[in-house]
């Protein structure tokens, strides 16, 4: 299979990329063709012996970078979709066991390590589309890590995308970015296949799962100054 492995490293987060190839080079569907997608404002050079394709985007101050990450895929439409599958992770996460086929399915979310199977914490405002009622039922997702096949991939890409242009024209940006339209988009379109914390397990938590990628402690204050 042609799989795309979809990362965004802009200013300070570059600090992350190369330990991050590095370990998906080890442990990342290894039986697969691996095209990495590098989304930078910065000049890349990274060694890998996988394909590399650097995707230039703007930096644009906290929270853009994470919140305008569906915007920056649909809009890599045309060379997104001549991949089987695409998987999106966060730059600051490390492989460390290995992943493999148990994670390809149409539409793939990742439990996240503070509310398995939780309700955790959704957008309540009702003037946001990424709004969840209380009366609806749902599990909450990490948006570290999710995935599925480039078709229904980029058909979140674009609804979520569309749904956070309409909050920002209405002044919203909802209480977790660009997670709580994940987390909206799951509910009306429930992910086929559910990974659980061990795909974004983090670093020094106790929680009972296996790491297979770990999300690195990191000094927020500092990297989104
Ligand atoms: N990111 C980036 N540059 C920034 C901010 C964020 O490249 O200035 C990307 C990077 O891939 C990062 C992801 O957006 O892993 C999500 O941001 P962050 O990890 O800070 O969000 P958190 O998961 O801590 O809420």
């Amino acid at each position: 299979m042609k799989i795309g492995l979809l990362v965004i490293a802009t200013n300070k987060y570059l600090q992350f990329l190369q330990p991050f190839i590095s370990s998906a080079d080890e442990w990342f569907c290894k039986n697969h063709e691996i095209t990495y997608f590098i989304f930078s404002n910065e000049k890349v050079n990274i060694k890998s012996n996988r394909n590399i394709k650097i995707k230039k985007v703007e930096h644009k101050p906290w929270p853009w970078m994470t919140l305008g990450r569906y915007k920056i895929f649909h809009e890599s439409f045309e060379e997104l979709s001549k991949m089987d599958y695409l998987y999106y992770s966060d730059v600051d996460m490390r492989f460390c066991d290995f992943v493999g086929d148990e994670i390809l399915s149409q539409r793939v979310a990742t439990q996240h390590p503070g509310y398995f199977e939780r309700r955790g914490t959704p957008e309540t405002n009702p003037l946001s589309l990424a709004c969840v009622r209380y009366d609806e039922k749902m599990q909450y997702f990490a948006g570290g890590f999710n995935g599925g096949s480039s078709e229904e991939y980029l058909k979140m890409a674009k609804c979520i995308s569309n749904n956070i242009d309409i909050d920002m024209l209405n002044n919203i940006i909802a209480i977790w970015h660009d997670e709580s339209h994940m987390n909206r988009y799951f509910i009306d379109n429930p992910p086929t296949k559910i990974l659980s914390p061990s795909y974004c397990y983090g670093e020094g938590m106790k929680i009972p799962f296996r790491p297979k990628l770990i999300s690195i402690d990191k000094n927020n204050a500092e990297l989104h100054s």
